[in-house]
């Protein structure tokens, strides 16, 4: 059907809210602007050691960011990404990724870098970045169809010139992660991620992505295997955490 059709017969509506906005499924400026909201997560001992540029969160999994990150994930509704990445891509840009990993997001915006974890030097070079998402295993990547992780990020880094490389996999299925304990958590969990062929991490700032944080043992994990390939600094970003 031509999109005028379309648009006559169902004009673009928020898909959080529902009012009528320019384009089909795209925020409405309100929920834009409050859906947006970048921040640094506290982190346990064990994490904070791992993680140098810290994990940071682009906005609270509530309301209608959750639904669409779930309808995305569980329903396939690909349609919701470019509000999506709309909103990934107004999040990434307010983290301080030039400069040091500081605690305001706005720090480091187009700033000389500190040389703490930033991805720009001082000389303004960019330095060996790339993104990777956190894996499925394959049995569940064969039933989705797709990586929400891959579909979040790809485009939205792509823009900043950071490349996305599947450079994890997911080497054998787990029990879901919630009920259990921390110490159960991460039994769960060791040996579940191993490197790709051909991952290759030596010198690279890595940036684990992924749509949601709920425990962070995950990212741990995931962490953990990259700073034994070589990575020599990881950071995290998630489209969306419960914390605030
Ligand atoms: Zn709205």
């Amino acid at each position: 059907m031509f999109d005028w059709v379309l648009d006559l017969l169902f004009p673009p509506r928020c898909p959080v809210c529902g009012r009528y906005t320019e384009g089909r499924d795209m925020w409405c400026d309100s929920c834009f602007a409050g859906v947006v909201k970048p921040h640094r997560l506290p982190l346990e001992a064990e994490m904070h050691g791992l993680f140098a540029g810290g994990v940071w969160a682009l906005g609270v999994y509530e309301a209608g960011l959750r639904d669409m990150l779930r309808q995305l994930k569980y329903d396939g509704r690909k349609n919701l990404l470019p509000g999506l990445h709309q909103y990934i891509a107004a999040g990434i840009r307010r983290l301080p990724l030039t400069g040091g990993h500081g605690r305001r997001p706005e720090a480091g915006n187009g700033s000389p870098g500190d040389g703490q974890g930033g991805l720009i030097d001082r000389e303004g070079r960019r330095q060996a970045v790339v993104a990777v998402p956190v894996p499925l295993h394959p049995d569940r990547l064969r039933e989705r169809g797709f990586n929400q992780s891959e579909l979040l990020f790809r485009e939205p880094l792509a823009a900043l010139e950071i490349p996305l490389q599947s450079a994890l996999v997911r080497c054998r299925a787990t029990t879901p992660q919630f009920g259990l304990t921390a110490a159960e958590r991460s039994r769960n969990l060791q040996g579940a991620f191993a490197l790709a062929d051909g991952g290759e991490m030596a010198g690279k700032k890595v940036i684990i992505v992924d749509d949601i944080m709920t425990t962070g043992t995950t990212l741990l994990e995931c962490a953990r295997v990259l700073k034994s390939a070589g990575a020599v600094s990881v950071m995290g970003i998630v489209a969306a955490s419960g914390r605030k």
